[in-house]
């Protein structure tokens, strides 16, 4: 059996049940962290002509090994891939019966990242403090401080973070940094911002963008549809999306407008309320997960 993130918020639900039953009653309203005014990228899949110029833009800024398939090479389109920690934005092709004005069938590409939630789950899963995010938007990973439980990879609604099994002694969870570095410095953008040659990629303050968005929308609704997709989707996120075509017919996962962390945290907070230290919860969790694998390798 695999452990998906419905089994894990299971396994942690019936703790957390266990640990409740019978224990005084206090109360954890969940509070909000998102930064007040983050950076983003809008992305407007309208303009994208699926040339994985960002997939060599992030490949080359952030030091990643030669592709699986050149860049070049437009079978890459054939299958749907995911980000993973060669490769940490990709781009997917989805033919959705869209015609041009000559009717011709038109593809429709979709550029996929850390979308850098504004309450990100994986920060919120993330027992040692090894994600956190920045006032800049960014949904940062420190390395120093993984210890390699791959909570994060379980919670993340977007399946987005992939861990690097090259050595068993230094885990590595891989995923987008918003070019964390990049974005700090005064006039900075995203690799693969910068580098977009139809300008499908915006980069500036979520809330530019977001006006951006509805702009674009309102001043064409024939093309855009209604929906900015990560203005509101879990509590939403740096990075959004505008499209002329449903979200859902472009391998857009539907998710609940709701910050993913106010069901994890609320867990660890009435494992925490009833004298289960963060090092006991830890061991349990890790003994769940070390034995899932174990199975998995086996099968
Ligand atoms: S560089 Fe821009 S146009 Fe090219 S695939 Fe990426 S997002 Fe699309
Ligand atoms: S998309 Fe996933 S990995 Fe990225 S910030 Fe959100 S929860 Fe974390
Ligand atoms: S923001 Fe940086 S790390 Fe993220 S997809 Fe773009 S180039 Fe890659």
């Amino acid at each position: 059996m695999k452990l998906d993130r419905r089994g894990f918020f299971k396994i942690v639900g019936i703790g957390a049940s266990a640990a409740v039953a019978g224990a005084p009653k206090t109360s954890h309203a969940w509070q909000s962290k998102a930064p007040p005014d983050p950076y983003g990228c809008l992305v407007d899949l309208t303009r994208c002509v699926g040339c994985r110029k960002c997939e060599l833009a992030c490949n080359e800024v952030n030091h990643l090994p030669e592709p699986a398939v050149r860049f070049d090479d437009l079978r890459v389109f054939d299958k749907a891939r995911r980000p993973d920690e060669k490769a940490y934005t990709i781009v997917n092709r989805y033919h959705t019966g869209k015609r041009d004005d000559i009717d011709r069938m038109t593809p429709t590409f979709v550029k996929v990242q850390c979308m850098h939630c504004q309450d990100p789950a994986c920060v919120s899963a993330c027992i040692v403090g090894a994600l956190t995010k920045k006032e800049n938007g960014a949904v940062h990973y420190d390395v120093n401080k993984c210890i390699g439980c791959r909570y994060c990879m379980v919670a993340c609604p977007f399946e987005i973070p992939a861990y690097e099994y090259l050595d068993p002694w230094t885990p590595k969870v891989q995923k987008c940094t918003f070019c964390y570095e990049r974005i700090s410095k005064a006039g900075g953008k995203p690799g693969c911002a910068a580098t977009c040659p139809t300008e499908a990629i915006t980069f500036g303050k979520r809330s530019t963008l977001l006006k951006m968005a509805h702009r674009r929308i309102s001043e064409n609704p024939a093309k855009y549809i209604d929906h900015v997709y990560g203005e509101t989707e879990v509590g939403g996120t740096s990075w959004m999306y505008v499209s002329d075509v449903a979200f859902e017919t472009v391998g857009f996962p539907a998710v609940p407008d709701k910050p993913m962390p106010k069901l994890s945290e609320t867990v660890q907070h009435t494992f925490y309320t009833y004298l289960w230290s963060p090092a006991v919860l830890y061991a349990v969790l890790a003994g769940i997960m070390w034995r899932q694998s174990k199975k998995e390798k086996e099968a």
